[in-house]
């Protein structure tokens, strides 16, 4: 079937592929998707044609004088804005790992392929191309508005703790299979008077390089432990959890105070687990491995947060006194859709298992993920499925509804 010829002011495809025929194929597909379409087959040739026209350009990964990461790094040097379309015989993997190196980039990677690739399946990518690459552009500069908004100073973080602008979210956490009790995860946030509600990474960086960051954990402790106080004494069976940055863990006193002012409102260390990520592990071990082997001795629960992201190692996860495994929440809702994915998911969920630990599937956001945790064998989930941070007058009815839910499911 011949080509249709492109209308006048289409849009332009580039390609960069050694392999003619794969280039033969390619123009075919897109001057049937209407798109006017440029092939070249050298980096040499790539680089004199490239001038920033086009809106979707197909790098293949793989080519005698290049490899596909050039070709990025080149793009990337232009501040090229167009859809990118990676494709390759080599290992999937590869083309994932290089595909999260674009975007880290700054780049906008449209789709990784592998080689050879069903021609049904390039068209419709070539078909849906705009509007995948619209909805793309518009995630990044809500992002980058998003970043933008979050830049804040040390001194308005210390205003804002004399303004008492902090404001804790509870998002629980529950038991797969038994609704008779209810965890919840406090987290932090800002009611910043200008900028509106603010999440913690816009700020907690500021706060930790700047030392402020054990006042907001008091900020934390201060408003969440009453609240504990008041749902334990209203009868609910309810744990509370709380984020500890890896910088606080240096301070010796910390489970003194945090001790202290659990004791202030009557909270015995059961009710309250500290979550630590993955990542102070590869800093100085011994201050934190004293604080948190106290925190366990007094009776606290030890979770350790974003587990897969980190450097732990199994040595290290034997050593320290853990109760709790929280499973990255990218290796869940990964999972869907990636394999590697959910190979480790599955393996920290029979490693937490092997290791007596209570095991947390973060980010369970679908039907599906929570069908995938239940399989996995996880004993709690979290997630939007499940439900969203709560303003804390409203936990207890949730439970409510929730509790009707599971039991209809
Ligand atoms: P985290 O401990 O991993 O907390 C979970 C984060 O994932 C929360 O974001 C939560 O709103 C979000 N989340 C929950 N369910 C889902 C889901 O199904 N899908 C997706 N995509 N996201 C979900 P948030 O509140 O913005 O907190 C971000 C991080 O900030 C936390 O990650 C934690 O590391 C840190 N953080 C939060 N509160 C505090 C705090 O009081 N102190 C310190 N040091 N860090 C805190
Ligand atoms: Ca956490
Ligand atoms: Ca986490």
């Amino acid at each position: 079937m011949p080509a249709r010829e492109p209308e006048p002011g289409a849009e332009e495809l580039l390609v960069i592929d050694d392999d003619p025929d794969a280039g033969e194929f390619i123009r075919h597909l897109g001057m049937n998707a209407g798109y006017r379409v440029t092939i070249t087959s050298s980096f040499q040739e790539f680089k004199t044609v490239y001038a920033d026209r086009a809106s979707i350009i197909v790098i293949d990964l793989m080519m005698p004088d290049v490899d596909g990461v050039e070709v990025l790094r080149f793009l990337r040097s232009k501040k090229c804005s167009a859809g990118l379309i990676l494709v390759s015989a080599v290992d999937q993997r590869i083309i994932n790992s290089v595909s999260h190196l674009a975007r880290r980039q700054g780049l906008c990677v449209i789709r990784g392929m592998q080689k050879p690739f069903a021609p049904n399946k390039f068209a419709e990518i070539l078909n849906n191309a705009s509007a995948e690459f619209e909805k793309l552009e518009d995630t990044r500069s809500a992002e980058r508005r998003h970043e933008t908004s979050g830049v804040v100073t040390a001194a308005e973080i210390s205003n804002a703790l004399e303004r008492d602008e902090f404001r804790i979210l509870y998002q629980p956490k529950i038991t797969i299979g038994n609704e008779n009790f209810l965890s919840v995860e406090a987290l932090l946030r800002w009611q910043h008077p200008v900028l509106g509600l603010l999440r913690p990474r816009q700020f907690i960086h500021v706060a930790e390089s700047d030392g402020l960051i054990d006042r907001l954990t008091e900020v934390v402790m201060a408003r969440s432990f009453p609240r504990l106080a008041q749902w334990l004494k209203g009868g609910l069976d309810i744990y509370l959890s709380l984020n500890l940055s890896p910088r606080s863990l240096v301070a010796l006193d910390l489970p003194d105070r945090v001790a202290q002012r659990a004791q202030v409102h009557g909270l015995p260390a059961e009710r309250i687990i500290l979550e630590v990520t993955e990542s102070w592990l590869i800093s100085d071990v011994v201050p934190a491995l004293d604080v948190l082997s106290r925190f366990r001795i007094k009776g606290f629960g030890l979770s350790i947060d974003d587990f897969g992201t980190g450097y732990a190692t199994l040595g290290q996860l034997r050593e320290i006194p853990f109760t709790e495994l929280k499973i990255d929440r990218s290796f869940i809702s990964g999972a869907r859709a990636n394999e590697d994915a959910r190979t480790i998911a599955d393996s920290s969920v029979r490693l937490g298992r092997r290791l007596k630990l209570n095991v947390v599937a973060e980010g369970v956001e679908t039907l599906d993920d929570w069908k995938l945790v239940k399989n996995l064998g996880c004993d709690m989930a979290q997630g939007y499925f499940i439900a969203k941070p709560l303003r804390g007058d409203d936990v207890a009815d949730w439970f409510i509804g929730w509790r009707a839910r599971a039991d209809i499911a």
